[in-house]
């Protein structure tokens, strides 16, 4: 992991706040605070935070758990297949021109051949859309979608850039529960509670980042019937589609568009292995061409025209990329992060203030509820992982940070040995913290009698 530290660990702090002598009245200009509340909801100043915390002093080498990107390591590689892809584009010379706004053609044919594996709505060439990554996806749909007073509904937990680009679009942001105790289902009659007439849409995450469940078809249908009853379009994203390992089936959301028009963003980051592409896309299931008379298409593809294009080079390898793909392709991450799942649900045996709830099918993370009750001198979900960075150099995320207070989420797309030294630190951890009752005491003479200490 040494050597791509660089990419993993921040090099930029946010907070600079120096004084300085400068006497700034005689300048016209100031940083625009556009911004500032956009970028207070994102993970990167809570992950800053925390490995300042960090400090070569405690002698052990930092453990960056908080956030994840699996490529940084060896074991995650992308097939050789998807890399030469790329490397004949190079040599071939076809990716060095601009291409169209929305992608070029056999990019958007290559996506809409993929997608339309799992749909009987098919879908058009036309109605697909190439971006930089699924993150241009989200930041161009939420742009086209924001008007004065609109109001969009997004899930709590969610992955914060939704948040993050509805407030910098002007979009005010209500949010649903996702349902702990109901396998992270969404809350469908707290959608309707919420909504009112200047709701345009909402966000659905499948399989979800960062809960790790799969949504089954009858609660897909529900969420898009209400979705048709309240007159509102889904949005979904689906770039973690690649990533399931447990028994759960995937169903795109675009099954239901014959009910409401769904928007899906996906993407090659996540399955592939490969965020550093940055390719994505945003497909338009809509069979009754609701998209068309709203003007939403207009409005995306001409957000499509003054943003940045995706890199020519790997849109042009995308034919060959997707089109090989099958349940191979994915295996031996999938089964890696399934190893790698059971290793820290194991261990978390012994640690019994943080909690798996249930363990997820997909995805890279495992979210952990905190039991703060058996602790003795942590406040929060917060103050856990900054003592944790502070005393251990493991930096884990607090649920704060996705919108759930007194949760930790744990990153499993890592090498397997950094989990057994993360896990062992947090063992220790707790046992120092751990309030000190008759009950704990006893709890740790047995557990110490089994030769676990
Ligand atoms: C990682 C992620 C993205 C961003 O994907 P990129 O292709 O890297 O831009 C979007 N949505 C979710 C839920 C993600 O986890």
């Amino acid at each position: 992991m040494d050597r791509n530290s660089y990419l993993l660990l921040p090099t930029l702090q946010t907070e600079t706040q120096t004084q300085d002598e400068n006497d700034i009245s005689v300048w016209r200009f100031r940083g625009s605070d556009n911004a500032t509340k956009a970028s207070s909801v994102t993970m990167r100043v809570i992950c800053f935070k925390l490995f300042a915390e960090c400090s070569p002093d405690v002698g052990k080498v930092l453990l960056p758990l908080a956030h994840g990107d699996p490529s940084v390591y060896p074991c995650y590689r992308t097939s050789i297949h998807a890399e030469d892809a790329i490397v004949d584009v190079i040599r071939s010379g076809k990716g060095n021109s601009y291409g169209p706004a929305a992608g070029i053609l056999p990019a958007r044919q290559a996506v809409a051949d993929y997608v339309n594996r799992d749909l009987t709505n098919k879908v058009k060439a036309n109605d697909v859309l190439i971006t930089v990554g699924c993150n241009q996806g989200i930041e161009v749909v939420l742009q086209s979608l924001a008007r004065p007073n609109a109001n969009i509904l997004l899930p709590r937990p969610s992955f914060p850039h939704y948040e993050a680009r509805a407030l910098f679009s002007g979009l005010e942001v209500r949010k649903f529960d996702l349902l702990p105790e109901k396998e992270w289902e969404i809350d469908i009659p707290g959608i309707e509670a919420i909504s009112d007439e200047n709701t345009v849409a909402m966000v659905v995450i499948n399989p979800n980042n960062p809960c790790g469940n799969v949504y089954s078809y009858d609660h897909l249908k529900k969420v898009a019937e209400t979705a048709r009853k309240l007159g509102i379009m889904v949005i979904t994203d689906e770039v973690y589609c690649e990533t399931i390992f447990g028994d759960k089936q995937f169903v795109p959301m675009g099954t239901f568009s014959s009910i409401a028009p769904i928007i899906t963003l996906g993407g090659i980051s996540k399955g592939w292995v490969v965020p550093g592409w940055r390719i994505g896309w945003i497909a338009m299931n809509d069979p009754k061409g609701i998209f068309k008379s709203t003007g939403m298409i207009q409005s995306i593809q001409q957000n499509l025209d003054i943003v940045p294009d995706a890199t020519t080079i790997v849109q042009a390898a995308l034919p060959e990329i997707l089109g090989k793909a099958n349940k191979e392709t994915f295996a031996k991450k999938n089964s890696m992060l399934k190893q790698n799942l059971e290793l820290v649900c194991d261990r978390l045996k012994d640690i019994p203030c943080l909690v798996c709830k249930k363990k997820p099918d997909s995805c890279t993370y495992l979210l952990t509820k905190l039991e703060l009750s058996l602790l003795e001198d942590i406040e929060d979900d917060m103050d856990f992982c900054m003592k944790l960075a502070k005393e251990e150099n493991l930096v884990l995320l607090p649920g704060v940070a996705l919108g759930m207070e007194n949760w930790v989420r744990i990153t499993i797309g890592v090498e397997a040995q950094m989990l057994e030294d993360a896990l062992e630190r947090l063992n220790g951890f707790y046992k120092r913290h751990l309030k000190k009752t008759e009950f704990s005491f006893a709890a740790l003479k047995l557990s110490s009698d089994n030769g676990k200490m």
